[in-house]
């Protein structure tokens, strides 16, 4: 298979063991909706140990030691790639060079008992170069990720490809067909990967997945929305430890790339620590479609796809840069309905407005002011809201430049809240 960079096996030989410790930090969710209902037994399921934890189970950054050799761009590294292209074979299909294809893939185990399967695009180009995968609704109520994909996917033209990309647009079918977020036994598909072949049907579903899609990606974009009536202006997160994965949100133009480290049970996780460098791509929120939200990830994506020297075109975007975030989420101090002052994009000052939060027992109004000088880039769509509610996530720009030896961007400059800065509460 290519690779990129032998760097992510070294990076992850060095880094696991600071990233396990990292996870057992507690932080202070609004989430555990995964749990309300999942109290089935999963004893042969290591992933659904962790599944039985909280959305973000992430702890504070670690810094990851550091290397002297160079990282090698990825565009460069695709260059490199010499001899020409030759077919791959996916789900029992041969896909030659040149020719775009429509598979599908269904999970060994499901519910109803009969096999429903989702469809796997693949375009392999006429030219050699890396596997680009892009997943899609891996939370079944996260539709924006589902149009991006058809778009890319039906942009791309065989002939003028250099390497493959694979898209999935609907990997959680079940939970799309039922407009939810989750699979049928309410657990979260994206805390199973990679997945077990003798686990809870969820973890079966993830290993099945993994191995037979997942295994041929070089890379990995998995598309997400906010969750639980929380949207996302369309961002990178993306662990900036890893030089292969900066390269990677070095590729996608003006996009704004936060640092996160992914929870353990994703799918951005499990890919990362099989050597496949992945990022999520977050647009809007969920169960909407959203065509600001899809032309601006369409965009992106398709700057990746030109940046990493897999299609030539002109620049789709002037100059483009990522932008890198670190970040704080603002949250209630009282129960009540939340109103937002502010809308997604905005460009906030330290003590600014964001939204009120009105008792409506007692008509007592509380606001919630912004602690930073920043941009919102999340924030809660209005609704009754608990003490705790994480409502408003406030970017911080930040001017260094992102890992070039491996340190992450901004480690030691964190919000002292190190449970705050990290969200995954989309993902
Ligand atoms: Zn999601």
């Amino acid at each position: 298979m290519f690779r990129f960079s032998s760097l992510t096996l070294i990076w992850m030989a060095l880094g696991v063991g600071a990233a396990l410790a990292g996870e057992l930090a507690v932080g202070p969710g609004d989430s555990g909706a995964d749990l309300l209902e999942d109290t089935t037994d999963d004893a042969g399921s290591r992933s659904g140990d962790v599944a039985a934890a909280p959305e973000d189970l992430i702890g504070p950054p670690v810094a990851a030691p550091v290397t002297q050799e160079p990282v090698v761009p990825l565009a460069d590294a695709v260059m490199a790639a010499a001899g020409v292209a030759g077919p791959i074979e996916v789900l029992g299909t041969e896909v030659m060079p040149g020719t775009s294809h429509r598979l599908a893939w269904s999970a060994t185990e499901l519910f109803e008992g009969v096999p429903v399967s989702t469809p796997v695009l693949v375009v392999n180009g006429a030219l050699p170069g890396p596997t680009l995968c892009l997943t899609a609704a891996v939370h079944g109520d996260e539709l924006n990720g589902i149009e991006m994909v058809r778009r890319v996917m039906h942009d791309l033209a065989p002939s003028r490809l250099s390497g493959a990309v694979i898209g999935i647009p609907i990997v959680n079918v079940q939970g799309f067909r039922r407009g939810s977020r989750y699979l049928p036994d309410r657990r979260d598909l994206n805390r199973y990967f990679p997945g077990n072949p003798d686990g809870s049907a969820a973890a079966r579903i993830a290993d099945s997945f993994f191995k037979n899609v997942v295994s041929h990606c070089d890379a990995l974009v998995d598309l997400h929305t906010g969750s639980f009536e929380r949207a996302n202006l369309p961002q990178i997160r993306a662990d900036l430890r890893d030089p292969d994965i900066v390269t990677l949100t070095q590729g996608f133009g003006s996009m704004v790339i936060l640092h996160s480290a992914p929870a353990v049970g994703t799918l951005r996780h499990a890919a990362t620590q099989a050597g496949i460098p992945a990022v999520t791509l977050e647009a809007g929120g969920p169960s909407q479609l959203e065509l600001t939200e899809v032309k601006h990830g369409v965009k992106g994506i398709e700057t990746l796809v030109h940046t990493l020297g897999m299609v030539r075109k002109m620049r789709l975007w002037g100059e483009p840069e990522p932008v890198y975030y670190r970040s704080s989420w603002v949250r209630a101090d009282n129960g009540g309905i939340l109103l937002a002052d502010v809308s997604l994009g905005s460009t906030v000052r330290k003590g600014d407005l964001l939204g009120t939060i009105t008792d409506p027992m007692n008509n007592a109004r509380t606001e919630l002011r912004s602690p930073y000088s920043g941009r919102i880039i999340g924030m809660a769509r209005n609704q009754v809201v608990m003490p705790g509610f994480a409502a408003f996530h406030v970017g911080i720009q930040t001017d260094e430049a992102p890992v070039e030896d491996g340190v992450d961007v901004s480690v030691s400059e964190m919000p002292t809240d190190n449970d705050d800065y990290v969200d995954s509460m989309s993902e």
